[in-house]
C-alpha cells in the first residue's frame, strides 16, 4: 500500500488558475475515482493538482490550467464544505463533526493509517491522508 500519511516525499505544488492557492499534485488515478462518469474524462499526459480552498469551484486541475469543477465529481470534498456532517475521513467515513465531538475518532484514523490500513489515495477526494483536515485537537 502507497504511504500516503508520509511527509517524505515533496509534493509538488502549483498555483490554482482561480484561487490562486497554491495546491499539492493529485494522482490521475485518484482523480478517476470521484468523477461522474470517469469514462468519459481523459486525463492528459500531465501533472493535476487539487485545490483544497473552500471558496474555489475547482477541485481538480491540470498544469495546462484546465480545471474540475465540484459539479463533475460525485464525491463531496468535505474539506471545501463547512456542514458539520461533511466527510473528513473517507476511509473510515468520520465527519467534521464526529471529528470534533469523539476524540477516539482521530487515534482510530492514525492508528489505521500507521499500520497503512488507509485507503486515502483512492478513497479521499486529494488523494492524500485525512488527518490534515481534522480539526486541531
Ligand atoms: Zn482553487
Amino acid at each position: 500500500m502507497s504511504d500516503c500519511c508520509e511527509a517524505s516525499s515533496p509534493s509538488r505544488k502549483r498555483d490554482c488558475p482561480v484561487s490562486g492557492q497554491a495546491c499539492v499534485e493529485v494522482s490521475v488515478n485518484t482523480i478517476a475515482h470521484h468523477l461522474r462518469q470517469a469514462w468519459g474524462w481523459e486525463g492528459k499526459d500531465q501533472r493535476y493538482y487539487f485545490c483544497d480552498d473552500p471558496a474555489c469551484e475547482v477541485v481538480y486541475f491540470g498544469a495546462d490550467n484546465s480545471v474540475i469543477l465540484k459539479a463533475r465529481l460525485r464525491t463531496m470534498v468535505g474539506a471545501k464544505e463547512p456542514m458539520p456532517d461533511a466527510l473528513l475521513c473517507y476511509c473510515f467515513g468520520v465527519t467534521r463533526a464526529g471529528a470534533l465531538s469523539d476524540p477516539a475518532a482521530r487515534e482510530f484514523v492514525v492508528a489505521q493509517t500507521r499500520r497503512g490500513l488507509c485507503s486515502c489515495e483512492t478513497s479521499n477526494p486529494s488523494g492524500r491522508c485525512c488527518l490534515k483536515d481534522f480539526p486541531p485537537n
